[in-house]
């Protein structure tokens, strides 16, 4: 279906059905208060403020908040209730106060994701399951900083693959390949 269909058929039921707006005036829908309509009703009902606003595919959660018609008292409120039904469906365990050296751990976690050429972006509690073969991993994050390193790492490579295209190596070159790959995607200096 057309979005003109879908306009022009929506307009024909509401005229059928008579409906007005607060001034007597016959209703009017433009298909964006659909959005409007769908953000609205899931943060009343409560969904995440933030899980909306993925859903609808916005960069600012702000231009979210515009869509629904609701105040931001009011989202508080519902996002309150939502941790408190989640806390209370979770094992109560989860919710305890941390050991000292579990609180360790969990910032320790942030320093051993610092890496030569950026960071590590695995969640906490999870370990590398890339066997540390970072420019080739997209959850590696860049470091600008590092654009020189970078640089030099992408051009081992070239040199690499060259070397292994030459003695025949052939198994080699598509894995050399997938990390130039991911080299090249990092900001060239
Ligand atoms: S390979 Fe990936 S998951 Fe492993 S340390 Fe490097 S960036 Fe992190």
């Amino acid at each position: 279906m057309s979005g003109e269909l879908i306009r022009r058929t929506l307009g024909e039921v509401l005229a059928f059905i008579g409906l007005t707006d607060s001034v007597g005036q016959p209703l009017a829908f433009a298909l964006h208060d659909f959005r409007r309509m769908l953000i609205t009703d899931a943060v009343r009902t409560g969904l995440p403020p933030h899980i909306a606003q993925a859903i609808a595919g916005h960069a600012d959660i702000n231009t979210t908040m515009g869509h629904h018609a609701v105040y931001p008292a009011e989202t508080i409120e519902v996002h309150r209730a939502f941790i408190s039904r989640r806390r209370a469906l979770r094992p109560a365990e989860e919710y305890r106060t941390p050991t000292d050296a579990e609180w360790e751990d969990f910032l320790g976690h942030f320093e051993r994701r610092e890496l030569s050429v950026g960071t590590c972006a695995r969640a906490y509690g999870t370990t590398c399951i890339h066997e540390h073969a970072c420019v080739r991993c997209s959850l590696l994050r860049p470091d600008p900083a590092q654009r020189a390193r970078l640089a030099e790492v992408r051009d081992n490579l070239i040199a690499r693959i060259a070397e292994a295209e030459t003695e025949g190596w052939l198994g080699e070159v598509d894995g050399l390949q997938v990390s130039l790959a991911g080299a090249g995607e990092a900001p060239s200096a």
